[in-house]
């Protein structure tokens, strides 16, 4: 069998899933943030527990924030900072006595929902994590690519394109930059704005209750929050032009989302013409853990 485990921020998932994409079992625990030790010593558990309860033993796939320096495999680009500079690859190794494939989380989406989500049938899929960060990932005929500075992805930390006077030099990124796209685009940048202006701290599905309400302030706040997704969005249509966009993550759930984002796109692009589909990741929150396991699949 393929076991999967998606290392986030705030949870660690795991997934005991047949070659066919059958799942087994599932399990879920909180990530011990700010512990690099810890969150290595519960992965170590949900893998032996899987293993456990389903009586098998599996090629084991791990999607991690941020990836790997290709040279010397310390962890890098994450948000989750705890782990950055981390040779993560091989205390995973050790811990789990036997041979792993790491991989990017945003990476495990797009391999994920390429194989045989809402990226099938797409050749170029880009896969955007929006949550607590902004992640992007990128997979040719099913396979997650990389690049020689395992960078490809790394979209989030691209200054915004065309900033608004209000939006310079923009906030300070944990990357040590200042401006990101990340800062703008994320779940949390969302419900940060929001805060800001309101002076509340809500979720953003509770601040598109209020969009729909007719809250004005809630409206404006969304509205140029797509503006901004839209504009980050359109140099990645202008430099790669993927076949498909596949939205995951918490500000993936918003339904306005797949209306507006597309007009945002489209008044920014150098092309004149949009038509590339934008599609909310098929295996929702599963991608992640569903695109590790798959890291082994050709191999069974
Ligand atoms: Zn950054």
């Amino acid at each position: 069998m393929l076991i999967g485990i998606d290392w986030g921020g705030t949870k660690i998932e795991g997934v005991a899933m047949l070659p066919d994409g059958r799942e087994l079992l599932r399990l879920r625990e909180d990530t011990p943030r700010g512990d690099y030790k810890g969150c290595i010593a519960v992965i170590a558990d949900v893998i032996a527990r899987l293993e456990r309860e389903t009586g098998q033993t599996g090629s084991i796939g791990i999607g991690m924030p941020g990836s790997l320096e290709p040279k010397s495999r310390l962890g890098k680009g994450a948000s989750s900072t705890w782990l950055l500079g981390q040779p993560v690859e091989k205390d995973l190794r050790e811990a789990l006595k036997r041979d792993i494939k790491v991989e990017n989380d945003a990476d495990c989406l797009a391999a994920s929902e390429a194989v045989d989500g809402a990226g099938a049938g797409h050749n170029v899929v880009f896969a955007v994590i929006l949550g607590s960060s902004a992640g992007a990932g990128i997979a040719v005929g099913g396979r997650a690519h990389h690049g020689p500075n395992n960078s490809a992805g790394d979209w989030g930390h691209n200054p915004l394109p065309y900033p608004h006077v209000s939006e310079l030099p923009g906030l300070p990124c944990w990357c040590g930059k200042t401006g990101c796209i990340e800062q703008f685009v994320s779940g949390r940048s969302f419900t940060g704005d929001y805060q800001r202006h309101a002076g509340q701290e809500l979720k953003p599905w509770q601040i598109m209750e209020k969009v729909r309400g007719g809250d004005r302030l809630a409206r404006l706040l969304w509205e140029r929050y797509i503006d901004r997704l839209g504009r980050g969005l359109s140099i990645v249509v202008n430099t790669l032009d993927p076949d498909i966009f596949v939205m995951g993550g918490g500000m993936s759930n918003i339904d306005e989302l797949y209306r507006d984002l597309p007009a945002a796109i489209a008044r920014n692009t150098f092309s004149v013409v949009f038509e590339t589909p934008i599609k909310k990741a098929v295996h929702g929150d599963s991608s992640g853990v569903r695109g590790a396991a798959w890291l082994w699949k050709d191999e069974k």
